[in-house]
């Protein structure tokens, strides 16, 4: 199955919470699900649909669908991470959050350098950034610590760094990152703890999704 590339802002209103797809909109008051935090659709506002009681099946399905959709990722990606973080040793949930956090797209989001993990990959995607000096096209690309993210040289006065370097962050810079919003640069500086991990995810039900 292909990338979901219908309207995102349904999703949030499918998850019943902000998932912050877009950008700059979803800190103003034009986000939708501020307006309608209900689920798009003819039954969305009904009470008895609301009201129907879950089954754990569909608590750890939801669980896993919100954690795909706010990092992007696809299913049988998705998975793939969810098997390497079986074989780290310690918390499994907590081994997949941290997996997610130190992809370049989320590593670029995060930093401030792209307003929405969309736009993230996108901009990685067209070949914008370097880590180490060295070009890298490929948004899953996973940093460790030491590592230096940023724009390269030739691509640093194109309209959209401007913009992003003149409405500053956004978002609030995690702990282990070291960002240099101006130079468009960013140093991993630790590996990042489920603390740092903001993304209001039971990573549990998304492990228990995968073990059943
Ligand atoms: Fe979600 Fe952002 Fe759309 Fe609001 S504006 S519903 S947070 S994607």
């Amino acid at each position: 199955m292909g990338r979901y590339t219908g309207p995102v802002c349904k999703l949030c209103r499918r998850e019943g919470q902000k998932l912050f797809l877009k950008g700059e909109r979803c800190y103003t008051n034009k986000c939708a699900f501020e307006r309608r935090s209900y689920p798009a659709g003819q039954h969305g506002q009904s009470t008895e649909f609301r009201r129907r009681t879950k089954s754990d099946y569909a608590l750890q399905m939801r669980e896993k669908q919100k954690a795909r959709r706010m990092y992007g990722v696809m299913e049988r990606q998705f998975r793939r991470y969810f098997e390497e973080a079986l074989r780290t040793p310690g918390r499994t949930g907590e081994n997949l959050l941290v997996l997610l956090e130190r992809r370049l797209d989320n590593v670029v989001y995060r930093a401030g350098m792209a307003r929405s993990r969309a736009e993230a990959r996108q901009l990685v995607r067209h070949g914008h950034f370097e880590v180490n000096g060295q070009k890298v096209d490929i948004p899953s690309y996973v940093v460790k610590p030491g590592d230096v993210v940023r724009v390269r040289e030739s691509r640093r006065d194109r309209a959209v760094f401007d913009m992003i370097r003149q409405s500053g962050l956004l978002v609030q810079v995690p702990q282990w990152l070291d960002v240099d919003l101006e130079n468009l640069s960013a140093r991993v500086v630790a590996m990042p703890t489920r603390a740092d991990i903001e993304a209001p995810l039971e990573d549990q039900l998304v492990v228990e999704f995968y073990s059943r």
